[in-house]
């Protein structure tokens, strides 16, 4: 069992939950920005643009968006004059950032394909790395921190914004009800995918507490470690400093 990783509420062998989690976002990719907005009811851009304002993106910097999908960070990003590379495990999600970013006449963003893992990058390449709404997927969460803190410069800062347990009393059982209940149906009737949405409620209940995530950022090597509460606990960016 020690082997075993979590699929939502299942526990199954790493290989598969990287495979899994691939077929997930594979399957909503082309409905997930219009998804994004129904289920979160457009908050989830309030809590990007928090978040951006957070990392403080500066002009020219290197920035690293990992998991970064179709790009909402890393557009928000380029706009303060970073220069971004959008990277993602999953090629269709990159599609449709790169179809979107066409649309919108983004250009100076890179894309590649790249496991959160095991980057390509060398040592002390970025000057931020940020990933949002992107760890709770990844099946080895120790070696993605690990491989955020080599690719940092030194002086390098670290932002994950996550899904987490509120502590608003009240609003945690609404908060349940809602992913439990409503957002595995929401996927169903917009995006005729009720499976998809059900790990992705489920996966936000297995992530580890706020505390404990600040830990695991630690003990990757990362210093002055924060985390921001939104809503409670229920949305957290946390963030961290290479030295
Ligand atoms: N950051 C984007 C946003 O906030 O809109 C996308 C977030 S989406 C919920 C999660 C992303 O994590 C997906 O695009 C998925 O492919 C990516 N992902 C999952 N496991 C990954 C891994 N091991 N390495 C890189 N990306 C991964």
């Amino acid at each position: 069992m020690t082997d075993k990783v979590s699929f939502g509420y299942e526990d199954v062998a790493p290989d598969e939950k990287t495979r899994r989690v691939g077929a997930v976002f594979s399957n909503v990719a082309r409905k997930y920005d219009v998804m994004n907005d129904a289920m979160s009811g457009g908050m989830h851009r309030l809590w990007k643009d928090r978040f951006v304002k957070r990392v403080k993106p500066q002009p020219h910097e290197a920035i690293l968006d990992m998991a970064g999908g179709t790009g909402d960070i890393a557009f928000r990003m380029a706009a303060r004059g970073a220069e971004v590379v959008v990277a993602d495990i999953n090629q269709d999600m990159l599609d449709v950032g790169i179809e979107r970013a066409m649309e919108r006449g983004i250009d100076g963003l890179s894309w590649s394909c790249q496991n959160a893992e095991t980057l390509t990058y060398p040592s002390n390449t970025f000057d931020a790395y940020t990933i949002v709404f992107g760890i709770r997927n990844v099946t080895h969460i120790d070696k993605a921190l690990r491989e955020a803190h080599r690719v940092l410069k030194p002086g390098g800062r670290f932002y994950c914004m996550e899904f987490g347990t509120t502590d608003w009393p009240g609003f945690k059982e609404i908060y349940d009800l809602y992913s439990h209940q409503i957002m595995p149906k929401l996927g169903k009737a917009i995006a005729d995918d009720e499976e998809s949405y059900r790990y992705l409620a489920e996966s936000i209940r297995r992530f580890p507490l706020a505390h404990e995530f600040e830990r695991m950022i630690r003990d990757a090597g990362f210093v002055n470690t924060r985390v921001e509460k939104i809503l409670g606990g229920a949305v957290n960016i946390h963030s961290g400093w290479k030295i």
